[in-house]
């Protein structure tokens, strides 16, 4: 999609140092990288997110993910690793191109984990309501 910045990496317009292609998908070094080895991983075909990225794609894209991640791990000689997505601009969502994010992590490498809340008496059964009548 014209516009995209990472369809024009896709499409070799603007530089990324690329670690692994197919004809399904890229994946390359994030810019600004959590840790070091953080990479992306994105299908050829532009969808925006998870909302909207085509079955077929997403089943393409999350076995591509996968291979990368494997060597994303050894190649980093990491001791975990964070894969995840962020999706719209809600949850913080920056380059509107599907994307995975491949995070090495290390014991003690002082990333910290989203906060938990707690669900009063009943809320938990309301709020699965609320997703169950949407399938
Ligand atoms: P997100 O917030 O999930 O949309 O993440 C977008 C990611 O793209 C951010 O982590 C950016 O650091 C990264 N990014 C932005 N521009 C580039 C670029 N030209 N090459 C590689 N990564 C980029
Ligand atoms: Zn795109």
């Amino acid at each position: 999609m014209s516009g995209c910045l990472f369809c024009k990496i896709i499409k070799k317009e603007i530089p990324a140092e690329i670690v692994y292609e197919d004809k399904d998908a890229v994946a390359f070094l994030d810019i600004g990288p959590v840790g070091k080895g953080h990479t992306l991983v994105c299908p050829k075909v532009h969808s925006e997110n998870i909302l909207d990225i085509k079955d077929a794609d997403l089943k393409k894209l999350i076995a591509v993910a996968q291979k990368v991640t494997k060597a994303v791990v050894k190649g980093m000689n990491a001791q975990g690793v964070n894969v995840s997505m962020n999706n719209n601009r809600a949850a913080g969502q920056l380059v509107f191109h599907t994307h995975f994010h491949i995070i090495p992590r290390f014991e003690h490498d002082g990333l910290q984990h989203w906060p938990h809340g707690k669900y009063a008496e009943g809320e938990a059964k309301a709020v699965a309501e609320k997703i169950k009548g949407n399938f």
